[in-house]
């Protein structure tokens, strides 16, 4: 069959069952650590038999932005996810980007199908599953709403029962272990052309690389993806984001409250901050990363407020919109006015009135900077021909249906 093009590349049909595995938060040092503690036999192997590689993340290093990318194969600034929000300045509220209409861009996944490959996608959070499955003729549920797939809407029912695991909480590394058995089972009984598994960073929030908690965790994940490789599938793991602690010596949060700090810099109503991290579930986080805009109101000049918030502390780099379009590959009209990057041990926050910490049961760790823009990008096969330019973690797909060695 002839490649198909997407989003300006093109991708060869699948010769064999292909897996794409998005770790959420993997920060390498998980697979590292847990591969050193002999805890992940199947990350182990893959030095001698696959391929493995580093690739840098989309900014902001969030979990939406670079799920899409990963599918589309591209980055923000053509398919338009650049946050779980973003201001919607006609109507001047803050809105959800988990909505489909936002996206701008095909993803390959619904691309592939519609060529007549079967393909699957399992998410962990249920927000991701209308912007992953969008436009696509196939197998697409979440873990978290696993009980309502049925097949006219998810295109499978029964989930529960056929994954033969109980529907998992929410905060839980359940989620993400459900999302991998899940996988073995459509590997099983479907035998997908291309599937994709995309996890939950709820462990990397919590626990730091080669604590037990991790080592567990990454245990969980290198059996299932044993199971994937012993059915034969060609399989290729990266990340949406890294994770790093965002503490000080005392494992105190490091916060700078732009929102706070500008209002008594500049006066009320001149800016508003937005944290694109913002969703439904933020627990584990209290909403807070190392990115965030400023929306400034007209009459007050943009440079002014740029010139603040680099002098304020935890602050690594403010960028204008266009410069911040540019180098990071951003929809210019979703972003703001201002992106502010924090430094790697700290977070940027709205008002300190508007987190509420108290959920917070462990020394924080979050992602969303640049700090967090290396993954891993692992395959179980050898690669031929793997580009020397910089890789992205949105090459995965592209690496894993075209790159394929020869010999295998
Ligand atoms: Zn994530
Ligand atoms: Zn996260």
């Amino acid at each position: 069959m002839k490649p198909i093009q997407v989003n300006g590349r093109s991708y060869q049909a699948p010769a064999q069952p292909t897996v794409i595995v998005c770790i959420d938060g993997c920060e390498q040092e998980y697979v590292n650590l847990a591969v050193q503690a002999g805890a992940a036999p199947f990350f182990a192997s893959l030095l001698a038999r696959g391929t493995v590689l580093t690739a840098d993340c989309v900014m902001p290093s969030f979990t939406n932005p670079n799920n899409l990318s990963i599918v589309t194969g591209a980055p923000p600034s053509v398919h338009g996810i650049c946050g779980n929000y973003f201001l919607d300045t006609e109507r001047g509220e803050e809105v959800l980007m988990n909505d489909a209409r936002y996206l701008r861009a095909p993803t390959v996944l619904a691309a592939l199908a519609d060529t007549g490959a079967k393909v699957a996608v399992v998410t962990a959070k249920d927000k991701l599953r209308a912007l992953l499955g969008h436009g696509l003729r196939g197998i697409c549920f979440s873990a978290e709403h696993a009980d309502q797939a049925s097949l006219q809407t998810h295109g499978i029912a029964d989930v529960l029962a056929r994954v033969g695991l109980p529907k998992p909480s929410v905060y839980s590394a359940d989620l993400s272990e459900f999302v991998f058995a899940a996988g073995v089972m459509l590997m099983r009984t479907e035998r997908p052309d291309l599937m994709y598994l995309s996890t939950t960073d709820y462990v990397q929030h919590k626990h730091a690389p080669g604590t037990p908690q991790a080592n567990a965790f990454y245990a969980l994940m290198d059996r299932y993806l044993g199971e994937l490789d012993a059915l034969g599938a060609v399989i290729g793991i990266t990340a949406d984001h890294g994770m790093n602690a965002k503490t000080d010596a005392m494992g105190r949060p490091q916060v700078s409250f732009l929102q706070d700090l500008l209002d008594d810099r500049l006066g009320d109503g001149r800016t508003r901050v937005l944290l694109p991290i913002t969703d439904p579930y933020v627990v584990h986080h209290g909403a807070l990363g190392s990115y965030a805009t400023v929306y400034v109101r007209p009459g007050t000049p943009v440079h002014a407020v740029a010139e603040v918030l680099r002098g304020l502390p935890h602050v690594e780099r403010v960028l204008d919109r266009e410069t911040a379009a540019a180098r990071f590959e951003l929809p210019p009209d979703r972003i703001g006015d201002l992106v502010v990057l924090a430094h790697r041990l700290a977070v940027l926050g709205t008002s300190a009135r508007r987190h509420d910490l108290s959920g917070l049961t462990v020394p924080l760790r979050s992602h969303g900077g640049l700090s967090e823009q290396a993954v891993p990008l692992l395959f179980n096969r050898p690669l031929a021909d793997v580009p020397t330019r910089r890789l992205r973690n949105f090459d995965v797909l592209s690496l894993a249906l075209n790159h394929l060695s020869p010999r295998t």
